[in-house]
């Protein structure tokens, strides 16, 4: 194998750098030529690239964002566009392609599958954790601490004010982000697409909860994580309506993109840069149309299609410690209040 190439694709994630370096450095060792595309795919159909060396990716391990550059590119999903594509990196005698991004540049590799016949291998790089296959993608720890310590600092103003808080946090149309940081900061509830997908059955949800809460505690700060895309008009059109159902003042805080920014945190850094070195082994062993992840600390192969087929789940039991063991609602001291 002599030539390859890589590109990041859709949102951004912490370690995405991390990945590059792996791969660069990976290819080095086997005597390969790495081809960065620049902008995801719009480099490939624009021939936006740069020929990437152990100097180019000297000192970027540590950055958030991606040196490639990541963008969204609609034409991408048309016919023409693959064929383009594949005939760009036919050009440049490119014999594999690595993408790193989420599932819809996964469903872009797998286009082009169809009209390019030589080597796509995918990493899952993604804050949202939502790609089936892998424990976990790249960006995702970042992503969690970062919420966390929002929400550590947000705890700290509700407390002062025996305020409640809404803290919406990212994750697309998961709720990995959310869980995770609601059972590391203690949050009081956690709203979840996977556990709460009935918006009137979910007001009715936090309303109790609180109402239940505040009669075991009194006025203490109550903090519920929301996970973004759940409550039509986001956590602030949430907060209106429980503030006039509770008639108490409940402040809404969106954490919005600075979940995608930001130094990954080691687990991040550890992932991606095995997965980018294991990227260019599969590719140098003839593996195609994969994703390379990582599933109880072994790395794996997945099929390419699977890891959209099915929705990843949760981890039952930090859904148990949340919503059962640690929840005030459903402890002894409710229960004898609701006899
Ligand atoms: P992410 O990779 O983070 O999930 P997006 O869903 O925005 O981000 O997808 C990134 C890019 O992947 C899109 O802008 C498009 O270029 C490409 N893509 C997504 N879905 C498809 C598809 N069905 N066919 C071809 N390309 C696609």
């Amino acid at each position: 194998m002599k030539r390859i190439a890589v590109l990041t694709s859709g949102g951004d994630a912490p370690g995405m750098n991390a990945c590059i370096r792996a791969v660069v450095l990976t290819a080095e060792h086997y005597n390969i030529e790495v081809i960065g595309y620049r902008h995801g795919y719009n480099g490939l159909l624009n021939q936006e690239y740069k020929v990437m060396s152990r100097d180019s990716v000297g000192n970027i391990m540590q950055a958030g964002g991606t040196v490639l550059r990541s963008a969204r590119c609609l034409e991408f999903k048309t016919e023409a566009a693959a064929i383009k594509a594949a005939q760009n990196l036919d050009e440049l005698e490119i014999e594999a392609l690595l993408v790193i991004g989420g599932d819809g540049s996964f469903k872009g590799a797998d286009h082009l599958s169809k009209f390019w016949d030589k080597q796509i291998i995918a990493l899952p790089g993604t804050i949202d954790n939502d790609i089936n296959g892998t424990d976990a993608t790249i960006g995702y720890f970042t992503a969690i601490e970062t919420a966390l310590s929002s929400i550590d600092k947000v705890r700290d103003t509700a407390d002062a004010f025996e305020r409640i808080f809404l803290v919406e946090v990212m994750g697309r149309h998961a709720g990995f982000i959310g869980l995770s940081a609601a059972v590391s900061s203690g949050a009081d509830q956690v709203l979840l697409p996977e556990i709460h997908n009935d918006s009137v059955k979910a007001l009715q949800t936090i309303v109790g909860h609180i109402e239940t809460a505040r009669k075991i505690r009194g006025n203490t700060s109550y903090i519920v994580v929301v996970a973004e895309n759940l409550w039509p008009g986001g956590v602030t059109a949430l907060a209106q309506v429980l503030t006039e159902r509770i008639k108490t003042d409940c402040r809404p805080v969106i954490l919005g993109h600075v979940q995608r920014g930001g130094s990954p945190v080691t687990q991040d850094r550890l992932l991606a840069t095995k997965l980018g070195a294991y990227a260019v082994e599969a590719a140098m062993a003839g593996k195609t149309n994969i994703m390379v992840g990582e599933r109880n600390y072994k790395l794996v192969d997945v099929p390419l299609t699977e890891t959209w087929a099915n929705r990843k789940e949760l981890d039952p039991y930090l859904v148990k410690i949340q919503t059962e063991l640690f929840d005030i609602t459903q402890s002894q001291l409710a229960k004898q209040l609701a006899d």
